[in-house]
């Protein structure tokens, strides 16, 4: 049986950091990898500055693919409410990265079979695993063969079979799905920033991946699905909310039916693993990708496994950690994808917006919060907390004028549920941890 001191199981993005993080530090690394081509989906392409802070300090960057374009120095809004676009830059003076998600996946990965103690075998799925032992088959082969590793890193993806053996079978929930599509040759109207354009059925996304594409990512809740196969309806629905320059291109895009669809999900990060086995990445928990935290968040865990004194250390630091960027992609989305007068989510987006126009100090911490540099939860409870009392007095004043003291009273019940979001990261992490195991995108915490 061949032995290792590490097994990393899928060589997607974070398998590859791990497997490539893990050889530097002199271990003996097997990396396998069920089908390479995984990677030709429509997944991660924005990896914020803390993620590509990591890959410097791992000596994987700079990046090829992300050199011949001009970095990601933030995001403009065009918020849904008719005012101007508002732009939020990052706040550390450091830039993004964007790409094609197959290009970095490749990149990453070569970047890891390169290194002289990784033994990379691709169109190689691991079929069981246990603590010190993996099975292993090679596609177009029936034979299965085990090897031994001192330790077993699962990075293999939100269906994770390394998750499976520990016992983790909560399954990721879809929450919405994604359409990608390119524009050859297009110059975006605010070039180096990502454009997040509201008030459609989700929100849409536009970004570049190359000196010559820009790639336009679709949201449609899981819901409104129907619009994946009516290319007429999805016309309808996001065209006449893009800003003008922007809307003729991509009506004829959809026109064209040029779109290609991915499913997003959300699964708590609670499952760290135990007994030898280490869960990152996708394997652990995935956000929506709204705030295009995934792939920043894995690089996290490696990052945090390769400083833990062991496994239990490694899940007690990253489960705290992730709590914030999971509460905060979830609850953006539910806000900007909320409708009109339905549960006070469009007063909320209205008191984003004007925190975003009249208080730099918050800008900036929603950069910090967005990008995954800043991961306490006071930190986050004030800045939502903030726009939230913002919202409800507001509404609370209108509907006083309208309704008196039983218009405040609807306004208390139509806020409370949303006044879980700032408390959920503030208890204490026993509570939390367990409230969190029920959490969905719809509620950070359920009580059973
Ligand atoms: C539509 C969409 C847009 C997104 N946009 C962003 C974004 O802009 N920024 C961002 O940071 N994140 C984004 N994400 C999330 C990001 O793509 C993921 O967080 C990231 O890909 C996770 O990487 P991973 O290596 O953990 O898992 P994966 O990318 O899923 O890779 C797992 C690998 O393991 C392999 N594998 C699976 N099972 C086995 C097995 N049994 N044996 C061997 N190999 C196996 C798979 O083939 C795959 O190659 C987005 C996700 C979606 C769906």
């Amino acid at each position: 049986m061949d032995t290792f001191d590490v097994a990393v199981i899928g060589a997607g993005p974070v398998g590859s950091v791990a497997a490539h993080a893990l050889a530097s530090q002199g271990r003996e690394v097997l990396l396998l990898e069920a089908n390479p081509h995984a990677a030709r989906r429509f997944a991660g392409e924005w990896l914020h500055p803390p993620g590509v802070e990591i890959l410097d300090d791992l000596g994987l960057a700079p990046l090829d693919c992300a050199s011949k374009h001009k970095e990601g120095d933030g995001f403009v809004v065009y918020p849904d409410d008719g005012g101007a676009p508002v732009k939020l830059p990052y706040v550390e003076g450091r830039a993004a990265a964007t790409f094609e998600h197959r290009e970095l996946v490749e990149e990453l990965r070569d970047k890891a079979a390169n290194q002289p103690r990784v033994d990379y075998r691709p169109f190689t799925r691991a079929t069981k695993v246990e603590p010190g032992r993996v099975d292993i088959q090679e596609a177009r082969s029936d034979e299965t063969v085990s090897i031994r590793a001192d330790t077993i890193v699962g990075a293999d993806g939100y269906s994770s079979v390394a998750r499976k053996a520990l016992g983790f079978d909560d399954e990721a929930k879809t929450v919405s799905y994604m359409g990608a599509l390119a524009l050859k040759d297009f110059d975006m109207p605010f070039e180096g920033f990502g454009h997040v354009v509201l008030g459609g059925p989700g929100p849409v996304l536009l970004y570049r991946v190359g000196s010559d594409e820009v790639r336009v990512s679709i949201d449609v809740p899981v819901e409104r699905s129907d619009l994946r196969r009516d290319h007429a309806a999805l016309h309808d629905a996001i065209v006449p909310m893009l800003p003008n320059g922007i809307a003729e291109r991509i009506g004829q895009e959809i026109d064209e039916g040029n779109i290609r669809w991915a499913a997003t999900r959300f699964r708590p990060h609670i499952h760290y693993g135990r007994d030898g086995i280490a869960l990152v990445g996708d394997a652990v928990g995935t956000y929506h990708p709204m705030t295009a935290v995934g792939m920043t968040s894995g690089f996290q865990d490696v990052k945090t496994l390769l400083e833990a004194s062991d496994i239990e250390d490694y899940r007690r630091r990253r489960s705290k950690a992730s709590h914030v960027p999971e509460l905060l992609s979830s609850s953006l989305y539910k806000i900007f994808r909320g409708e009109e007068g339905v549960d006070g989510s469009d007063k909320l987006r209205r008191a984003i917006y004007d925190t975003w126009r009249n208080s730099p100090d918050l800008c900036r911490n929603t950069m910090r919060l967005l990008s995954g540099a800043e991961t306490r939860g006071p930190a986050f409870s004030m800045t939502y907390g903030r726009i939230a009392v913002r919202a409800f007095w507001r509404m609370a004043f209108q509907q006083s004028r309208r309704r008196g003291v039983s218009g405040i009273r609807d306004v208390v019940d139509t806020f409370m549920p949303w006044a879980r979001w700032p408390l959920a990261p503030l208890l204490p992490q026993p509570v939390s941890s367990r409230l969190r195991q029920n959490s969905s995108i719809e509620t950070p915490m359920k009580i059973r």
